[in-house]
């Protein structure tokens, strides 16, 4: 089955690809292998306030433009201490008058988080991470599931470790004591909020096949 796998972020594609790898009967096209140019009307596809929406937002988009199974994912980090934000801000947290992106928009969105907790103990600092995966295929452009995957762990005082993306050096892990910018890529797709969800996905797309078989 071919999926189309509706993302711009370099760093989400590889994860997804290593996370869904060892499901062979997937065949993943990212948004340039399907031909897809970048339009900056991208960038208003999640207005909402929940994951889930906006996921479903940009795969009924890209669903659309292409015709083929697409997946699209939303995420986040929710910190408890501040009522769940960034959540679905998560890429936009800091103030960016510079203009920065990539890893430098990165860097300011940690330095801004780290700035709203300081001081506070590690009971105070506890946090999730949030994926959901939207799948829009068959059946009229409408979300045929919604897989969501979490992953608790606590933001750590200062940056460790250089894997990973994003918020990844501040987000330990409690049960292996490191943060996942500290361990390799595949412990923390074992572990992740993103693993979670895209494992889901393999496992209902699986059924369906199943399902499939079991008709005809
Ligand atoms: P999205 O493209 O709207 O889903 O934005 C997700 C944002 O949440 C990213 O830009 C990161 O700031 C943050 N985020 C989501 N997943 C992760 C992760 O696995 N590691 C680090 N940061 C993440």
């Amino acid at each position: 089955m071919r999926l189309l796998v509706a993302t711009r972020s370099a760093h989400k594609i590889a994860e997804i690809r290593r996370i869904l790898g060892s499901a062979s009967a997937l065949h993943l096209i990212d948004l340039d292998e399907a031909g897809v140019p970048y339009d900056p009307r991208e960038e208003e596809l999640e207005p909402y306030e929940t994951f889930e929406e906006n996921a479903a937002s940009k795969a009924e988009y890209f669903h659309r433009l292409t015709g083929l199974p697409t997946v699209a994912d939303d995420s986040g980090l929710a910190v408890d201490a501040l009522g769940g934000a960034p959540g679905v801000r998560s890429k936009r947290f800091a103030p960016n008058p510079a203009g920065l992106v990539g890893a430098a928009r990165d860097r300011a969105n940690n330095a801004h988080l780290l700035g709203l907790l300081a001081g506070r103990p590690a009971s105070e600092r506890t946090a999730r991470y949030v994926c959901v995966a939207a799948l829009v295929g068959r059946e009229g452009g409408q979300p045929v599931a919604m897989l969501r995957g979490e992953a608790r762990g606590v933001i750590v005082p200062a940056p460790r470790g250089k894997g990973g993306f994003g918020y990844d050096p501040l987000f330990l892990d409690p049960g292996l004591g490191r943060t996942f910018g500290e361990i390799p890529a595949e412990q923390k797709h074992a572990r992740s909020h993103r693993g979670r969800a895209f494992r889901a996905l393999a496992s209902f797309l699986e059924s369906e096949r199943g399902d499939d078989g079991a008709d005809s």
